[in-house]
C-alpha cells in the first residue's frame, strides 16, 4: 500500500528537471519506474512507449538519437503532448 502521500517530493537531478515529478516518491512500493524511450531529432526530443518508437523508426529514415528513461507511468502520462518534429 502506498504510504508515501506525506512525504515531501523533491526535483533530483536523475530526471535533469525535465519530467514531471512522479505522485509517489522513490522508496515508496507503489514507484515503478518502466523504460521509455527517447528520440532526439534536430534538437527536439519527445518520449514515447518503447513499442511506439520502434514502429517509428522502422518507418523512418531519418537518424534519431536514442535513448532509454526511466519514468513512472504517470510522470509520462503527465509529460505535455508532443507537437512533432
Ligand atoms: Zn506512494
Amino acid at each position: 500500500m502506498c504510504n508515501c502521500m506525506t512525504w515531501c517530493r523533491v526535483p533530483t537531478d536523475d530526471n535533469g528537471g525535465k519530467y514531471p515529478i512522479s505522485n509517489h516518491a522513490p522508496g515508496c512500493e507503489d514507484f515503478k519506474q518502466e523504460p521509455f524511450t527517447r528520440l532526439e531529432y534536430d534538437g527536439t526530443a519527445c518520449v514515447m512507449e518503447p513499442h511506439e518508437a520502434g514502429a517509428m523508426l522502422a518507418d523512418s529514415d531519418e537518424e534519431y538519437i536514442v535513448s532509454t528513461v526511466m519514468l513512472t507511468r504517470d510522470q509520462f502520462e503527465r509529460m505535455p503532448e508532443f507537437q512533432g518534429f
